[in-house]
């Protein structure tokens, strides 16, 4: 299949080009780069053996798109492209709405124009919002509680509406939990700009010392260490579930789906710090704060949907998520010297 991977030099993009090409997919690449590098082509180049096209390009540019889609002979999307600071979704919910929204809308002008109906969508656990139950299941009501989860919530709604209107479309939503983790190669993986919000790439600098020390927000709250919990899933399996929602699609008759992917297993902070030092051979000092403002105190996935509809359930363990994430910020600490 011809697979056209918006965001596709980003994180989770680049695993799931990797994954799609060891699968015998043509994966074609799109993005304006503003959080990543054109040289991650090149990486995967390595990786697969194949040259994968890499358009340089903003999703709000429907022409470029629709041209890229007819030229590639392009027959299903998945849409990683958009922004996903929380904090910098709070300062300014017009960008954040005009790239995550309107740069959906301006996909799929271009997708109705020339005839593909194919869509993956990069949704997130955050539209489940202020847990009523735990863990959180497909049908749990949704209530993001920031700009950047009411971002994804219109675009699921958004995407609903279409469904619905057109039941010849095809459409995955999957809400992803804590992605983390690299691809073995150690080429690929998250490197943030400046200093990291997410857990997994602050700790992986705090044990390279590229950071003194991690500061553990909350030690206060109701889990059984008292920090808090998340389910983090390895982006090798995140990027396996494209590939199992991809097959899914093609077979089934429903116009659009929403999928939990997690490893349906709450971590803590401390546990997480405890498994990294070990996966690395190194210390992470750390010093417990205050919570930070907008936190949950724990969430995590019910699987069981992903396992029935897409045959689809994380393998890698926390372990394989620190040694790989830990071999990746060693092999681009050498490559960037
Ligand atoms: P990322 O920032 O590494 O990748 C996103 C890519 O999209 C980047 O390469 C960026 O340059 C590109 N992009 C952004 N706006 C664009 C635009 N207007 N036109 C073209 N390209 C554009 O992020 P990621 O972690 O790989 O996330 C991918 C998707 O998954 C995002 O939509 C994100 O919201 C969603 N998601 C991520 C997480 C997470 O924790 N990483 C969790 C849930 C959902
Ligand atoms: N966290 C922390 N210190 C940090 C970054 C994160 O203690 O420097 C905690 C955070 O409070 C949360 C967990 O780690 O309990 C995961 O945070 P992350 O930002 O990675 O994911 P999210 O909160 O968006 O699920």
């Amino acid at each position: 299949m011809n697979i056209l991977l918006t965001g596709g030099t980003g994180y989770i993009g680049s695993h799931t080009a990797a994954t799609l090409v060891a699968a015998g997919h043509r994966v074609i690449l799109y993005d304006n780069l503003c959080n990543s590098q054109a040289s991650v082509a090149d990486r995967l180049q390595t990786i697969t053996g194949h040259a994968l096209p890499l358009v340089v390009g903003d999703i709000r540019d429907t022409a470029l798109l629709s041209k890229t889609l007819t030229t590639h002979q392009i027959e299903a999307v998945i849409h990683f492209a958009g922004l996903k600071a929380v904090g910098d979704s709070v300062k300014d919910p017009v960008t954040y709405f005009d790239n995550n929204v309107g740069g959906t809308i301006s996909l799929l002008q271009a997708m109705k124009a020339v005839g593909i109906k194919t869509l993956v969508f990069s949704s997130s656990a955050t539209v489940y919002g202020v847990p009523h139950y735990l863990p959180y299941d497909e049908k749990h009501p949704t209530g993001a509680i920031n700009p950047y989860g009411r971002s994804k919530l219109h675009v699921e709604e958004l995407l609903s509406d279409l469904a619905h209107a057109d039941a010849g479309w095809r459409i995955a939503c999957l809400r992803y939990f804590n992605p983390v983790g690299a691809h073995d190669s150690g080429l690929i993986g998250e490197d943030p700009s400046g200093i990291p919000n997410n857990l997994m790439p602050y700790v992986a600098r705090v044990a390279s010392k590229a950071l003194p020390q991690l500061t553990i927000f909350g030690s206060d709250y109701d889990t059984p260490d008292g920090t808090g919990v998340r389910d983090y899933v390895h982006v090798m399996d995140l990027a396996e579930g494209h590939l199992a929602a991809l097959i899914s699609l093609s077979k089934g008759d429903s116009p659009i789906r929403y999928t939990n992917l997690g490893t349906g297993i709450g971590i803590s902070v401390l546990q997480l710090v405890d498994a990294f030092q070990r996966a690395s051979g190194q210390t992470v000092p750390h010093i417990l704060a205050a919570r930070r403002p907008g936190d949950l105190p724990a969430y995590y996935a019910d699987v069981a949907k992903a396992k029935a509809e897409l045959g689809w359930t994380a393998k890698r363990t926390l372990e394989d998520m620190c040694e790989s994430t830990w071999h990746f910020q060693v092999t681009s600490r050498h490559a960037n010297k």
